[in-house]
């Protein structure tokens, strides 16, 4: 369809926004799309590509850039929505310096979690922020006391805490 001007087009758009929305929507109309999309990759493979090649040598360090930027800030927001929601402190003793804390899974488990979405990834921050930060399953938790109940053991700390034994750093 041609339209004399761009505010024809705008106007018939918005006449018909809800209907177009609603084909958009319906999956054979995605299959159609994605059938075009493929004819004309097929039919103009080699421009295509060649196309895509020359915009990336053109753009190989500002793209690359970008992209390793973008992950690092998405990244970073999910970690601190995370870090929020802990309380931005160690579970344990309330450290509070960032670069000290991480996530802990508690009562094990981690490992398994970790493998399932990779530790410190934007996957795992995803997880928990879908699940609605359950306080039963992470904590926050400093180096320290991370490192001291690897094996299961109680953080001294605990101890420290229940029968008054100081602990020595
Ligand atoms: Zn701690
Ligand atoms: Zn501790």
């Amino acid at each position: 369809m041609a339209y004399k001007d761009k505010a024809d087009e705008k106007s018939w758009y918005q006449r018909n926004r809800e209907r177009i929305l609603a084909k958009m929507k319906q999956p054979e109309s995605a299959d159609h799309r994605r059938q075009v999309r493929r004819a004309h990759y097929a039919k103009n493979k080699v421009v295509v590509l060649s196309k895509i090649r020359a915009y990336q040598s053109a753009n190989k360090d500002r793209a690359s850039q970008w992209h390793r930027k973008g992950n690092a800030d998405y990244r970073e927001r999910l970690k601190n929505l995370v870090y929020d929601a802990y309380g931005n402190s160690c579970a344990c003793c309330g450290e509070t310096e960032r670069a000290f804390l991480s996530v802990d899974h508690i009562g094990g488990g981690g490992r398994k979690h970790r493998e399932e979405v990779g530790i410190g990834s934007s996957r795992m921050y995803r997880a928990i922020i879908e699940s609605g930060f359950p306080k039963d399953k992470f904590r926050l938790l400093c180096m320290n006391c991370n490192f001291a109940i690897r094996f299961g053991s109680p953080c001294p700390h605990e101890s420290e805490r229940e029968y008054g034994i100081s602990v020595a750093c």
